[in-house]
């Protein structure tokens, strides 16, 4: 996945910090997700699909 933490964050996560993931920001998830640790589906929220 060739997206970044703050693409990830504007086009793809609602941004409400909701914590449903288990991290307490939706930036603290992106970073998971860019650096392979975590899969994008940890998140219920997402506005658009990839
Ligand atoms: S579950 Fe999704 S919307 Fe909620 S904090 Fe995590 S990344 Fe953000």
């Amino acid at each position: 996945m060739a997206l970044s933490v703050i693409d990830l964050c504007r086009d793809v996560l609602p941004q409400t910090n909701c914590g449903d993931c288990g991290y307490r920001s939706c930036m603290a998830f992106a970073g998971m997700v860019v650096s392979e640790k975590l899969s994008l589906e940890n998140c219920p929220h997402q506005t658009r699909w990839i």
